[in-house]
């Protein structure tokens, strides 16, 4: 059975394979693609919805226990097909 997990934007739950793991690097949330990275992760629909959704709610700071300002970006680039053309 695959495992599942819940989407930080919309909270429903999902398999594991069909949503996005990204983790914390200081103070930036990075895209882990390859679901790799260590450390603590969040799952999120690769979705431009679900993403702004769990900006507005703040569910980044919060899923992986981030303090302070949280810097996305290189999720929303992520989620952006014109910059995905190089991977
Ligand atoms: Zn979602």
């Amino acid at each position: 059975m695959e495992p599942v997990r819940t989407c930080i934007g919309c909270r429903s739950r999902a398999p594991r394979s069909s949503l996005l793991r990204v983790v914390s690097q200081n103070s930036h949330v990075v895209a882990d693609v390859a679901a790799v990275l260590p450390g603590r992760g969040a799952w999120l629909h690769p979705t431009p919805e679900c993403y702004q959704l769990a900006v507005r709610k703040r569910a980044f700071g919060r899923a992986l226990r981030m303090r302070g300002e949280v810097d996305t970006g290189n999720v929303e680039n992520r989620l952006n097909p014109q910059v995905m053309t190089n991977e």
